[in-house]
Order: structure tokens, then C-alpha cells, then sequence
């Protein structure tokens, strides 16, 4: 990493204090987290709902910084700046506060949910718990597994978790290779959109039929957010 243009005024103070050049060892994500390891420290990014990393340098009112390395360059966009971007010596305090990745290994999973009582659905949010579900993804691993998503995490038989984690595996799984979903914001790092938004069972098509059962999507608010399903397809 080369150097730093910072545009937004409210990123002077994470992002100016670091002596550059530094040296980028890998980029990796963690959660919802998105890490370059350099040579000394961490620069640790969260895009929120309306953050882009994307290649090249792009200038308009939504840049917030360009990120310069030898040979390139990574414009950083968002239009509500409610993302994070900072500097930081060491990263202990992210992995403090994020649970395993929903990709990996899931065995732990049943026996999690028997110490919640909280919704599955607010459950699978907490990054806490399991980091990287978010909102859209977690209506559509619930339908998929077919699990009403106000049940207790804890009322989840042995079998009913073993089918939410195969369907959290399948969702995210799909929604990568159709390089995510955009409803408004969300580009990759070329600045396309993604695809997944074509392929979505339940979220925002309340009062659309459901796509297995033909019944009528329902939108309810589940620990604030709004939560998408087909209470035929799911119990
Ligand atoms: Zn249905």
C-alpha cells in the first residue's frame, strides 16, 4: 500500500495515522470484516449497507478514499457513510467479538442453539454467534430449511439444525456464486452488480406467492429487522 487520498473528512483520523508505504501480505474477510494483513498492523474495513471496494479510481460524491498500491489502485464508495475503514495494530478484538464462520465447520451448531431462546432468526444474526449472516441471507436460509423463523433457537430438534446448517452452507454458497445480492448499493470489486437478487424465495416478496407452496409470502419484525417467510413452508 502506497499511499492514501482521503475525501471524507470523517476517515482523517483512522486512515492518516500510518506511515506508508506498507506492504500487503494477504486480504482476507472475517465475518462481515474485510482484512488487509500488512507488513506492520491491519487496515480493517466494514462496508455496512452501502459500502464498495471497487478497482480503479473512481471519483464522485460517494468516494470516500483511494487506497494506492503499486500498480493499482481501490476506490472506496458509500453513499451513507456507515462504513468503517481504520488502521488498527492488532486484530484480537474482532476475532473477540465474532463467532465461527458459516462456511466452515458446523458441528458445533446444535448444541449452540440449545442455550438460546432468542427467535433463529434474531439468533443467526449475532455475529456473536455465527459471523457473516446477514439479513437477506438469514430469511433465505430459514425458508430453505424450512424452520419458522420466530421458533426458539433452543425448540430446534437435532435434526431441524442439521438441515439449517446444510441450508446456510447452500445460500451462502449460491449467493457467492452469483457474486451476491443487490437491491440498491451492492457492486463487486469490478463495479458490477451482483445476480443473487433473481434467485431469492422470500425476501421482500411479501404478498408474492411462495415459489414451493404458492402461498403468500409475510413480512413480520423480528428484533427490528424485517423478516421474510412462508408460514406454510415453514414451522
Ligand atoms: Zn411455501
Amino acid at each position: 500500500m502506497t499511499g492514501i487520498e482521503i475525501l471524507d473528512p470523517g476517515l482523517e483520523g483512522l486512515l492518516s495515522r500510518v506511515e506508508l508505504p506498507r506492504r500487503v501480505i494477504r486480504i482476507r474477510r472475517r465475518g462481515k470484516y474485510i482484512i488487509f494483513e500488512l507488513d506492520r498492523g491491519f487496515l480493517v474495513m466494514h462496508l455496512r449497507i452501502t459500502g464498495r471496494l471497487i478497482l480503479g479510481e473512481l471519483r464522485g460524491p460517494e468516494t470516500r478514499a483511494i487506497l494506492r498500491f503499486r500498480g493499482a489502485s481501490l476506490s472506496f464508495l458509500d453513499r451513507r457513510r456507515m462504513a468503517t475503514a481504520e488502521f488498527v495494530e492488532d486484530i484480537s478484538w474482532l476475532e473477540a467479538k465474532l463467532g465461527p464462520e458459516p462456511l466452515g465447520d458446523l458441528s458445533w451448531l446444535p448444541g449452540a442453539l440449545k442455550r438460546s431462546r432468542r427467535p433463529i432468526k434474531v439468533w443467526l444474526l449475532d455475529q456473536k454467534n455465527i459471523a457473516g449472516i446477514g439479513n437477506i441471507y438469514a430469511s433465505e436460509v430459514l425458508f430453505v430449511a424450512g424452520i419458522d423463523p420466530r421458533r426458539p433457537a433452543n425448540s430446534l430438534s437435532e435434526e431441524e439444525a442439521v438441515r439449517l446448517s446444510r441450508a446456510i452452507r447452500e445460500v451462502l454458497s449460491e449467493a457467492i456464486a452469483h457474486r451476491g445480492t443487490t437491491f440498491s448499493d451492492y457492486r463487486d470489486s469490478s463495479g458490477d452488480p451482483g445476480g443473487y437478487q433473481e434467485f431469492l424465495r422470500v425476501y421482500c416478496r411479501a404478498g408474492k406467492p411462495c415459489k414451493r407452496c404458492g402461498t403468500p409470502i409475510e413480512r413480520i419484525e423480528l428484533g427490528g429487522r424485517g423478516t421474510f417467510f412462508c408460514p406454510r413452508c415453514q414451522r
